[in-house]
């Protein structure tokens, strides 16, 4: 089946216009954030091949799956796995997966670490699927700020154990910085999100306690409705998906 161009999404349209929110959104940020140049995650999770290549035409080069196997299919897709592409993972990972995910040509961070358990199943899987002996992965450490039970991540008090453990513990792996992905539905126009709060809080005891320098640990927060805000606050990585896509269909 055909379907016609007008019903198709305008993958590039979408894109230059989040960009140009971007930038707007930075312009608006205090000046000590100023240098940060925030990264845009495509999330294409549940879309086809075709909108992630007419992403990557239009330039995009991260992209976020939250499935295993969607991540294992799409990065060995043979239309995508030879292109510039930039994968994070960005799903709950169970340890029994890991070696699924780090064998995903072109994977470049697993954003949601939330046990030593699992640093520790990344790390030493690692060794087997690094390039070069110097190549590390890079992660991030998933905070659940919310409190919410069914949501994945650490605890915000055992967040900066966490990141110590990975420093200490897992010489393969570059701590890049935190996650949060926090409650649904808040509205930023009643003011800052709590859960992006209590992200920028958590990197700050993180840094005082392990003495990290605040710039080089990033924030990854911000979604379809709320990234511009989450720039505002400080926000260096914010992953888009339906702003990009489109709606997804329920699972
Ligand atoms: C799906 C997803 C996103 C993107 O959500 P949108 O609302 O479509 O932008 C971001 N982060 C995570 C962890 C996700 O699972």
């Amino acid at each position: 089946m055909i379907i016609p161009s007008r019903f198709r999404m305008d993958v590039a349209g979408n894109l230059s216009l989040i960009k140009e929110k971007i930038r707007i959104a930075c312009s608006k940020r205090s000046p000590d954030l100023a240098n940060v140049t925030p990264r845009l995650v495509a999330v294409s999770k549940t879309k086809p091949p075709d909108l992630i290549i007419s992403a990557l035409d239009a330039g995009q080069k991260n992209f976020g799956e939250n499935y295993v196997n969607e991540l294992v299919e799409k990065g060995n897709h043979p239309d995508l796995k030879n292109r510039d592409i930039r994968w994070h993972f960005i799903g709950h990972l169970q340890r029994n997966k890991v070696n699924r995910v780090l064998g995903v040509p072109n994977l470049h961070v697993i954003e949601t670490v939330d046990s030593e358990k699992l640093a520790a199943a990344i790390d030493s899987g690692w060794q087997k699927f690094r390039k070069q002996e110097d190549d590390k992965l890079n992660v991030m450490v998933q905070v659940n700020t919310s409190g919410e039970e069914e949501k994945s991540g650490c605890d915000v008090g055992q967040a900066s154990a966490l990141v110590k453990y990975v420093l200490e513990n897992c010489k393969n792996l570059n701590f890049m910085g935190v996650m949060t992905i926090g409650a649904y539905g808040y509205d930023p126009a009643t003011g800052p999100n709590p859960d992006f709060l209590s992200l920028i809080k958590c990197r700050e005891s993180i840094c005082r306690e392990l003495g990290l320098d605040k710039s080089k640990v990033e924030l990854s927060m911000g979604m379809s409705t709320d990234y511009e805000h989450a720039i505002e606050l400080g926000s260096s990585n914010v992953r888009v998906g339906s702003a990009i896509f489109g709606e997804r269909l329920p699972k």
